[in-house]
């Protein structure tokens, strides 16, 4: 059956053994008697009526006590499922497909009937699905086509607290949509105390229902002195706690892939390299591995060994792990903050919240009293991290949101009603970057290339490539382009053969653009009638190129339904170019030196990434645009193309000649927010005077 070819398709993977070693053992308590033990069951009837007497709820409860897994169960079993499908969002991706299949699981169903997920390109539902899991991203464009959510009975928004840009969002949408719709339950969910104000926003009335937690006392130890390298020393610490007396799993967190790869390899090294030390099974999870491979954090090792965990925060509330008596914390997350120096949101790392830290501390205490091993100082704690996370609405561009709302007929954004709203200067920004793009014109309002825009599920420069392709005629060209930019990376290169996975790779590559590169790769495979074999031949990943297979597959349907032609260039691919040239033009770069480049927009110094094609190759146009910057010790650009310094002028002329034209776009914009907020000082002071009057 199917379990059985995954794992003997394991056996060919040669990296990360240890996490193949932990298998499917028996559970050592039925589901049933699991979903009792859970603390929301001993309060599963009252909770009900609460949302049996309520249209919104607001739901706290520790992680791990049962929320996301047993709430959608629960209204499904009472009825809930019989008019409507009972939706639940998460702000990751990773939780909205693991905690489906374990919903499904639970109720003894295959995953995609009665419960099911979707995230983006991706519908794990079918028409028996009652229970849905989802981003909030899917639910977010969801709205677009059914403002209402008529065909949703229930919708939880889980996770409240993560504040997700999406999730803001949603909370200023459904707060109109429950006032429209008496039929609809809304509930949020929150594993913090921020309820409240999640209360406040609603209305007053709106009661908040706490699940009585049964949580641990955790042990919690700051360094004396500031650590050099929380790497080296996270490592270090899980190799003490696991050559120490004590039983029970240890959760170590990390920001990203790179080091949760790093750490997990060396712990397993160092392990190897000592005589007389205990198995240890060192388990990754992050948003990229496959999911299989993620699974595998719930379940048990072989012969009960220790189990070490390494994650990023999806651990932190949105993915519990039974067992965990241990955490070491370095104090570190990746955040998507807006960088005015390169003039686009950054994925970097930054210290974590106290409210973070005291969330991965209470990871420790689940089951049993723990220990939490903090990288930082008591100082640090106090002096260097905020008291909670910045939402992510007021530090990111906002583009899309601006998009999608303007498409939703908000068409005065400073109006529309957020919980905490976004910085005036973001705004701005995300304004800004879609006029240049034109999606909207001078007045702000939505054009008609905005609101063809909007029907894709991307970034506001992908989605205006795939329409302008349409009129070059390389729309076929720039549909795999794009689809094999929305999948994680296709090459492989395996240890000690390296070096052929490199001339393999080499063959593929097209000097001036990595864009061409990636589409001659999709371009080939096609030919070979997409045979996973000669995936495997050309080092090549498979299951990168069928999602964006299928990825292609969907956004085709969007232009065919939009009436935007399918036209390939044939060989011509300096129409490719140019048509790249016309999305990413606000990411022009100078040549400067070998190499090295330089912002034509904001002056800063950039350079070719080494995996890029134009790397080395002794061939050194004199402009080139990026698809997304990287920072680590230089901005490197990743995915590169090579455009004629003319294109930029005709194709980006606020930026590239006539630059009062944007000068005159910005203070437009500035004049309709002054205007907008005189107004509002007017109306404030006029319904004051009336207050006043009222009570004289
Ligand atoms: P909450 O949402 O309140 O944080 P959850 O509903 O996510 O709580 O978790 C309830 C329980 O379900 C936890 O004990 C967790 O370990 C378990 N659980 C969740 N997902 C899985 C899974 N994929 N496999 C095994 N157990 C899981
Ligand atoms: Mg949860």
């Amino acid at each position: 059956d199917d379990k059985q070819t995954y794992k003997d398709s394991q056996k060919f993977s040669d990296h990360m053994q240890n996490i193949d070693a932990v298998s499917d053992f028996a559970l050592e308590k039925s589901i049933k008697e699991q979903r009792e033990y859970l603390p929301v069951f001993a309060v599963r009837q009252s909770m009900l009526n609460v949302i049996r007497d309520n249209n919104v709820v607001i739901i706290v409860g520790e992680t791990g006590s049962g929320k996301t897994t047993q709430l959608t169960q629960y209204l499904y079993e009472s009825g809930y499922g019989d008019h409507g499908t009972i939706g639940c969002t998460q702000p990751r991706r990773v939780a909205a497909m693991s905690v489906a299949a374990r919903v499904a699981e639970e109720m003894g169903v295959p995953l995609g009937n009665e419960c099911g997920y979707a995230i983006r390109f991706e519908d794990k539902t079918s028409d028996k699905t009652v229970i849905k899991y989802m981003t909030d991203g899917i639910l977010l464009r969801e709205c677009l086509s059914d403002p209402d959510l008529d065909h949703y009975s229930v919708i939880i928004m889980d996770e409240a607290h993560e504040r997700s840009v999406n999730t803001d969002v949603l909370f200023g949408l459904l707060r109109e949509v429950v006032a429209r719709r008496s039929d609809l339950k809304l509930i949020v969910t929150s594993a913090t105390m921020d309820a409240e104000k999640f209360a406040d926003f609603f209305g007053g009335n709106t009661p908040v229902f706490r699940i009585p937690g049964r949580t641990f006392k955790v042990d919690t130890f700051h360094r004396n002195a500031p650590v050099e390298d929380y790497v080296d020393e996270a490592i270090k610490q899980a190799i003490q706690i696991h050559l120490g007396a004590v039983d029970g799993d240890i959760l170590i967190f990390m920001p990203g892939q790179e080091d949760i790869e790093v750490t997990s390899a060396l712990i397993t090294e160092k392990l190897n390299g000592l005589d007389s030390a205990p198995p240890l099974a060192v388990l990754p999870i992050y948003s990229q591995l496959p999911s299989e491979k993620q699974s595998k954090i719930f379940q048990r090792a072989p012969g009960g060994i220790r189990k070490c965990i390494v994650a990023t925060n999806i651990a932190e509330t949105s993915l519990t792990v039974d067992g965990i008596f241990f955490v070491i914390d370095p104090g570190f997350c990746k955040m998507k903050v807006f960088n005015s120096k390169v003039g686009m949101d950054a994925l970097q790392v930054y210290p974590i919240s106290q409210a973070s830290a005291n969330q991965r501390s209470g990871r420790a205490g689940r089951t049993g009293p723990g220990q939490c091993f903090r990288l930082y100082t008591t100082r640090q704690f106090k002096d260097e991290m905020l008291v909670t996370t910045v939402p992510e609405i007021q530090r990111t561009n906002l583009a899309n949101v601006v998009l999608l709302l303007k498409s939703l007929q908000v068409d005065d954004l400073l109006k529309f009603h957020f919980m905490d709203p976004p910085p005036q200067e973001n705004m701005m920004n995300s304004m800004y970057t879609l006029w240049t793009l034109g999606a909207l014109d001078n007045a702000g309002n939505l054009t008609d290339m905005g609101r063809q825009m909007a029907d894709f599920p991307l970034d506001p420069s992908l989605s205006k490539m795939l329409i302008v392709a349409a009129e070059m005629g390389c729309s076929e060209e720039i549909l795999s382009i794009v689809s094999m930019l929305s999948v994680p990376s296709i090459f492989i290169r395996p240890k000690g053969r390296e070096e052929e996975a490199d001339s393999r790779k080499e063959k593929f590559q097209v000097s001036e653009s990595d864009h061409l590169s990636l589409l001659n790769v999709y371009n080939e495979w096609k030919k070979k009638k997409y045979s996973s074999r000669w995936c495997k031949d050309n080092f090549i990943q498979a299951k990168a190129m069928t999602r964006a297979r299928e990825v292609r597959g969907q956004l085709q349907e969007i232009m065919e339904s939009n009436k935007l032609a399918l036209v390939s260039s044939g060989t011509d691919w300096d129409i490719v170019r140019k048509c790249i040239c016309s999305a990413y033009f606000p990411n022009a770069t100078r040549l400067k030196g070998i190499g090295e480049y330089v912002s034509l927009r904001t002056g800063i110094p950039c350079f070719l990434h080494p995996t890029s094609s134009l790397f080395g190759m002794g061939y050194t146009p004199d402009y080139v645009v990026y698809h997304e910057l990287i920072m680590t010790t230089k901005e490197y650009m990743q995915c590169v193309t090579a455009v004629e310094g003319v294109w930029l002028a005709e194709l980006g002329p606020m930026f590239y000649s006539l630059k009062e034209q944007a000068l005159t776009f910005n203070e437009r914009m500035r004049e309709t927010v002054r205007a907008n907020e005189s107004m509002e000082d007017q109306l404030r002071n006029s319904e004051a005077s009336k207050a006043q009057m009222s009570t004289q």
